[in-house]
C-alpha cells in the first residue's frame, strides 16, 4: 500500500502520473465526477487549516465521494487521551483514505505504521507538507511549461516553513535545479535539508540576504509567511516577522515570465498591489491544489492493492535505547511509539519520524 508522508515516498514516475492525471482532470472535469462514488475520505485535522482541509473536502466532493472527520481535535477522543495510532486504527474501519494534519512532527508517519488504508500527510508541524508540494509542482508546470532547469528562490521563513522543506526534497528528483535561499539568519533552512538533500542529491544552492540581488535570475519566487505558531520565543518572532516583503517595485526587477508562488495564508509578505501582476500565481496555485488532491486521492485508492506501488525500501531503522530525539514536538517524545533512528554516512543519527538531530 502506498501512503504519502514525505514527497520522496513517491517516485518521479508516480509524481509525473499524478501531475498528468491532475491536468487531465482539469481538461475533462466531467469524466471524473462520480469516480469516487461510495468512497469515503476522513480528514483528521489536529491543527488549524482552512485551505488544505477545504481543498481535500472539495476534491473528494468533486469526485462524488463523501468526507468525514474533525477540524478540531478537542471535539474528538483525542481529548480523552487517545493516541494518533489508535485514532487511525478506528477511523480506518470507516474510511477508504485518511488525510492527517498534526502539530506533532512525525504523527502521520506513526499513523501510517498501523493503518489499513492509505494515509496522506496534510502537514506535520514544521516538518513536511507533501500535498502542498504536488500543488506547487503542478503550478510550476502549468505556469512555465517545465520543472527541469528552473532557478527557484525561496524567501522568508525557511526554517519552519514545511512547504519549503518538502518542495526542495521533491525538486531533487528533477534535472538542473538551482535553489536560492533568501532568509534572515534566524530563519535559515535546516541543515538536514541543505546537507542530506541539496548536497547529497546535487541541487546547487546559495544563501543570500535580499530579494533584490537575485530577482533577475529567478524563474520562480516562492514566498512564505513567517509562522508565529512555530516560534517558542515571541520576541524572536517580532524581530523577524517583517523581514522580506514583495512589492510592485521589486517585481520590476524580475523576468517577464517569472511565477510568484505562495502556499498562503499571506500576512504582509506580498503587498496586494502585486496581485494584479500576471506573474502572481498564488491564487491559481490554490485551485491547482484541489485538482492535484483529486488526482492523489484517485491514485492512492487505485494503487492500494497494486504491488507496483509500494512504500520505498529506504534505510533500515535503528532501534537504540541510548539515542534520544532532541525535538520536543516529535511524536516519539509525545506518544508511545518505538524510538527509531536513521544512521547517516558520517556515523551520526537522525530521528526516523522528524529528521531532527539525535543525542
Ligand atoms: N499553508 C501552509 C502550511 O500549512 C503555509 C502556512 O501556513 O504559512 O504550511
Amino acid at each position: 500500500m502506498k501512503h504519502l508522508i514525505d514527497p520522496t515516498d513517491l517516485t518521479k514516475e508516480e509524481i509525473d502520473q499524478i501531475i498528468d492525471l491532475a491536468q487531465d482532470i482539469i481538461a475533462h472535469r466531467e469524466r471524473y465526477q462520480g469516480s469516487m462514488a461510495h468512497r469515503k475520505m476522513a480528514t483528521l485535522f489536529y491543527e488549524p487549516s482552512t485551505r488544505t482541509r477545504l481543498s481535500f473536502t472539495a476534491a473528494m466532493m468533486e469526485l462524488g465521494g463523501n468526507v468525514l472527520g474533525f477540524a478540531d481535535a478537542r471535539n474528538s477522543s483525542v481529548s480523552k487521551g487517545e493516541t494518533v495510532q489508535d485514532t487511525v486504527r478506528v477511523v480506518g474501519c470507516f474510511a477508504d483514505i485518511i488525510a492527517i494534519r498534526h502539530y506533532i512532527e512525525g504523527a502521520p508517519l506513526a499513523a501510517a505504521g498501523v493503518s489499513t488504508v492509505p494515509i496522506i500527510n496534510a502537514g506535520d508541524g514544521s516538518h513536511s507538507h507533501p500535498t502542498q508540494t504536488l500543488t506547487d509542482l503542478l503550478t510550476i508546470q502549468r505556469e512555465l511549461g517545465h520543472i527541469d532547469g528552473i532557478t527557484i528562490g525561496f524567501c522568508g521563513d525557511l526554517r519552519f516553513g514545511r512547504t519549503v522543506h518538502s518542495l526542495i526534497k521533491a525538486l531533487s528528483l528533477y534535472r538542473d535545479i538551482r535553489v536560492v535561499l533568501i532568509a534572515p539568519d534566524e530563519l535559515r533552512l535546516p541543515d538536514y535539508i541543505k546537507h542530506d538533500v541539496c548536497d547529497k542529491r546535487g541541487i546547487e544552492y546559495k544563501e543570500v540576504r535580499t530579494i533584490d540581488e537575485v530577482m533577475p535570475e529567478l524563474d520562480v519566487l516562492y514566498m512564505t509567511r513567517v509562522q508565529k505558531e512555530r516560534f517558542l520565543d515571541e520576541d524572536e518572532f517580532d524581530r523577524v516577522k517583517d523581514s522580506f516583503v514583495l512589492d510592485a517595485a521589486r517585481m520590476r526587477l524580475a523576468k517577464p515570465k517569472m511565477a510568484v508562488l505562495h502556499p498562503l495564508p499571506r500576512v504582509n509578505e506580498i503587498l496586494p498591489e502585486v496581485d494584479a501582476d500576471p506573474r502572481a500565481a498564488y491564487f491559481r496555485q490554490v485551485e491547482n491544489g484541489k485538482f492535484v488532491r483529486m488526482a492523489l486521492i484517485c491514485s492512492l485508492i487505485d494503487w492500494k492493492n497494486d504491488p507496483a506501488h509500494k512504500m520505498p525500501e529506504g534505510d533500515t531503522p535503528v532501534d537504540d535505547p541510548t539515542l534520544h530525539c532532541t525535538n520536543l514536538k516529535c511524536i516519539c517524545n509525545n506518544e508511545q511509539v518505538p524510538r527509531r533512528f536513521r544512521r547517516l554516512e558520517d556515523g551520526s543519527y537522525r530521528c526516523w519520524y522528524c529528521d531532527s538531530k539525535v543525542k
